[in-house]
């Protein structure tokens, strides 16, 4: 199997997350190792696609258009060693509302596929929370657990729900397993 593209969750993942939600741009932390990731990947012909719950705008708490100026700042942090992240989807309902596109709802990464031509198979989800692995697990793909965030009630939640996933302790890791797969040094 050849990866062409890397789901990336956000919060925990790219940027610091915070126990309530992210709503300044200047809480935005980009961590470790991200923006060489995203440069690693890229060169290797990778694109990669953010899809992020933002349940802070349903609850009135975040705007869009401060929503979408955090994203544009947690861009320009990874894409600071050179990488392109390729586009970001965001699903902004409440948890109760039962949408299609919250994670684990699968909606975002239809909608991703379509807008850029992805082959599902073809692709990864790099993520920090349950609906992370609830959402690859739906979509059959790769689940790559970064040790950020929510990663230990995750790894709990993928033991007790038989999700398989693979325990990596950051972006760059996960990168590096990622590109393993294309060189053919793993299945
Ligand atoms: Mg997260
Ligand atoms: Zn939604």
């Amino acid at each position: 199997m050849e990866i062409s593209t890397v789901f990336l969750d956000r919060d925990g993942v790219l940027n610091a997350d915070d126990p309530g939600y992210v709503l300044r741009e200047e809480d935005v932390q980009v961590l470790p190792g991200v923006p060489e990731a995203v440069k690693r990947l890229t060169d290797a012909g990778i694109g990669m696609i953010i899809v992020s719950n933002q349940q802070a705008v349903g609850k009135g708490l975040l705007s869009m258009e401060r929503a979408e100026a955090i994203f544009r700042k947690v861009i320009a942090g990874a894409e600071s060693a050179g990488g392109r992240i390729t586009d970001y989807y965001y699903c902004p309902h409440l948890r109760e509302s039962n949408c299609t596109c919250r994670k684990p709802g699968t909606g975002l990464f239809e909608k991703a596929a379509g807008d850029h031509d992805i082959a599902l198979s073809e692709s990864v989800f790099v993520g920090d929370g349950s609906g992370d692995a609830g959402a690859a697990e739906q979509l059959g793909i790769p689940f790559y657990l970064v040790r950020q965030g929510w990663w230990e009630r995750t790894r709990e939640f993928c033991e007790d729900h038989q999700i398989p996933y693979t325990l990596v302790s950051n972006l760059f890791a996960a990168a590096e397993e990622i590109l393993k797969i294309n060189q053919g040094k793993t299945t």
